[in-house]
């Protein structure tokens, strides 16, 4: 399995899907960074594999940041800026990790 894959599992994981509706209804649905429309649950230390088994980096609600695309893009934009990789979809949208 590619490395793509093993984090795409894990997305699909009902502990992720649980974590990530919490935290999408305790940010109230805004975004945290400027008070749109909460789109993203981004991981404020990017998942990879070698926490994603980490439930204190994966799932913990202090680890997660909900954000709409914009945002998003730009906290990407400043963390690719320092060699981070990043994803994208099969619409071409940044992956939220
Ligand atoms: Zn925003
Ligand atoms: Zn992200």
């Amino acid at each position: 399995m590619a490395k793509t894959e093993r984090l795409q599992k894990f997305y699909n994981s009902l502990s992720w899907q649980k974590a990530r509706d919490y935290k999408i209804a305790s940010a109230g649905y805004l975004c945290e960074v400027c008070g749109g429309v909460g789109e993203i649950v981004h991981h404020k230390i990017p998942l990879t594999e070698a926490n994603m088994h980490n439930p204190k980096i994966s799932i913990a609600n202090e680890n997660l940041q909900l954000v709409c695309r914009s945002c998003h893009k730009r906290i990407h934009d400043e963390l690719d800026g320092k060699g981070r990789r990043i994803y994208f979809d099969k619409d071409g949208n940044i992956e939220p990790y």
